[in-house]
């Protein structure tokens, strides 16, 4: 769209999330801090450390009130973190030898601490201890602190304290950080890494927050205060737009509120195609504050419940109880929608600080979902009983998320039957029917398909998972985003090979992946059989709205092509011919 012209600046990246917002950027990183070595001349270098323990107490003061905010806000384990940087401040060895720099050498204060702050972080580094190699990265920390009040740095990675609306700038989010960010005070973010799958692009997605990620360098290169326009159809981040690009960005606008008028028309209307086919079209979810954007974007119930989320950002397990509440109000909410409770699915890039998970070389490939379930048999008690307790609404279904093979399945299964027996035992109700799903989202699981459609009520395919494992590709790292293709021959087939082993054997097949939210997409998982589609509140309008222009033999025709193909973006391209014949004014946002 706009040209590069004299101070706009145009940075291109992975659209993850979708819509434009102009504002102030905020550049979480702590700013380079330049280092130079100034000799102090002997007069004054008794002020030189003063000046240097003055910033210890002021890094102290600091501390001590985010560390308050932390305990408030978040509970005493995540402000457990700041315990250690406090020690660190007073340790007398370290102070001492500062100050021994400053006065034998004449070196400045920034200089002296740096030095000896780097000389710490280079042992802690090197030991063969876990614990004491983290205290590097405390040390780290620490050490930016203290330099931003030498130097007079402005602390700029606190999002309590954001004062007026901005878009953020970071390297990455971490998916708590983005679960909890004030829609108000942040207009959007564009980060260095990440990609269009990544917990932190999907929740991006559920709050409906512009958000470009795989930006590369960008928070390195920018300043905090920049005028930027963030285009999350786009993926692009442009600093300084010029009055040109504005105006254009206005037509969009334009545009933009005519296809959200079409959209608003259809939102209460089934999702059917042109010649009668239904397609169940559910949300996917975080927790009980999304109900409300079901309902409003007409989404016929819960798709996926995530329920890590729950486990996310707070500071202790939540029970039995709180979890039973949590997944009660929801299916209450939206009788008498279905809602389908996914099991815990921590691990991967979501976890919860008070865990206190040892860190994995592949955490992907690692103690995750239903591995860390099965190996936590208390933990997987309480969730599935309060699963269960909140099957008594009758609309409650459940889903195991990455299984790998029937033992998985059949340990699970075992201790829902467990848990029933106790309930029953209790004389407390839930639905003895339950639905249980499985979660196709490992390749091994696409490929012994029948004999798990034998042992179970319906399959939802994680495709966002199913994708990275299939390929060998990160769903995280933008180097690899080139590989991660939902149209490669692999996924068009491992889909056709999970949906007819479902209806082979009497079951349905939904996908609650990202790519059941992209309408380009929309025609091929049709046609290749899919019977439900799960995604996003906030992209349910636009796939409805290609579901009702389209022609399931239509479908049908594309879906044989893609599975004849050899080519991803052949596969695409037909896809995206398609979608823009059939419903064309969903994609004038795109350039
Ligand atoms: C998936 O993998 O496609 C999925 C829906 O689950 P998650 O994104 O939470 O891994
Ligand atoms: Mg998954």
């Amino acid at each position: 769209m706009a040209a590069q012209s004299k101070g706009e600046r145009v940075f291109r990246g992975i659209a993850v999330s979708a819509g434009v917002c102009r504002g102030k950027t905020l550049v979480l990183h702590r700013a380079r801090h330049i280092i130079a070595r100034r000799e102090i001349p002997d007069g004054e270098i008794v002020q030189e450390v003063t000046r240097f323990e003055q910033s210890l107490v002021q890094t102290r003061k600091q501390i001590s009130e985010v560390q308050r905010k932390v305990v408030q806000n978040m509970g005493a384990k995540e402000a457990d973190i700041f315990d250690a940087h406090l020690l660190m401040l007073e340790d007398r060895m370290l102070v001492d030898e500062v100050i021994k720099l400053i006065r034998e050498q004449k070196a400045n204060a920034e200089y002296a601490f740096h030095t000896v702050a780097q000389r710490y972080i280079e042992a802690l580094a090197g030991v063969n201890d876990a614990y004491l190699r983290e205290r590097a990265a405390d040390m780290h920390d620490l050490n930016g602190r203290v330099l931003d009040n030498l130097l007079e740095v402005k602390d700029a990675f606190n999002l309590q304290h954001l004062a007026e609306p901005c878009i953020l700038i970071g390297h990455d989010l971490s998916p708590s950080t983005t679960a909890q960010l004030d829609k108000k005070l942040v207009l959007g973010f564009a980060t260095d890494i990440g990609g269009q799958t990544s917990h932190t692009a999907i929740i991006a997605r559920s709050l409906g927050i512009p958000a470009v990620v795989g930006l590369k360098t960008i928070s390195d290169e920018l300043q905090s205060g920049d005028y930027a326009l963030l285009d999350g159809y786009n993926g692009t981040l442009i600093i300084n737009p010029t009055d040109q690009t504005l105006f254009e960005y206005g037509q969009l606008a334009k545009i933009r509120a005519s296809l959200d008028e079409k959209l608003r028309a259809i939102q209460r209307q089934p999702a059917v195609t042109l010649d009668g086919k239904i397609i169940h079209l559910s949300a996917n979810i975080e927790d009980q504050n999304d109900v409300e954007s079901v309902i409003l974007h007409g989404a016929e119930g819960v798709g996926l419940l995530r329920t890590e989320f729950l486990f996310i950002n707070r500071d202790s397990l939540p029970g039995e109880e709180d979890q039973y509440k949590v997944y009660r109000q929801i299916a209450a909410a939206l009788k008498p929608q279905p809602v389908i409770i996914r099991t815990l699915d921590l691990g991967g890039d979501k976890f919860a600080s008070h865990l206190q998970l040892a860190k994995e070389l592949n955490p992907f490939l690692g103690w995750r979902a239903i591995r860390f379930c099965l190996a936590q048999p208390e933990l997987f008690r309480a969730q599935l009983r309060a699963i269960l307790r909140a099957s008594a609404e009758s609309n409650v279904k459940m889903m195991y998320p990455m299984i790998s093979g029937l033992d998985e399945l059949n340990q699970a299964n075992a201790l829902v039957e467990k848990c029933k027996g106790e309930l029953r035992a209790e004389k407390v109700p839930f639905d003895e029917n339950l639905e249980i799903g499985v979660m196709i989202e490992i390749p091994s699981a696409a490929l012994i398909a029948d004999s798990l459609a034998r042992r179970a009520k319906f399959f939802s395919s994680g495709t966002n998972d199913l994708i990275q494992y299939t390929l060998a590709a990160d769903r995280t790292n933008e180097r690899v985003s080139h590989l991660y293709e939902p149209t490669h021959p692999a996924i068009v087939r491992l889909i056709k090979t999970i949906v007819d082993a479902a209806h082979r054997n009497g079951i349905w097949a939904g996908v609650c992946g990202e790519i059941a939210g992209d309408p380009v997409l929309t025609q091929l998982l049709i046609g290749l059989g899919v019977d439900e589609l799960s995604a996003a509140p906030t992209v349910i309008a636009p796939v409805k709205y290609i579901i009702r222009r389209l022609k399931l033999d239509e479908a049908k025709a594309l879906a044989e092509f893609a599975l004849q193909s050899e080519s991803p973006t052949e596969i695409l391209a037909r896809c995206m011919e398609l979608a823009r014949a059939a419903a064309p004014s969903l994609f004038e946002s795109k350039t």
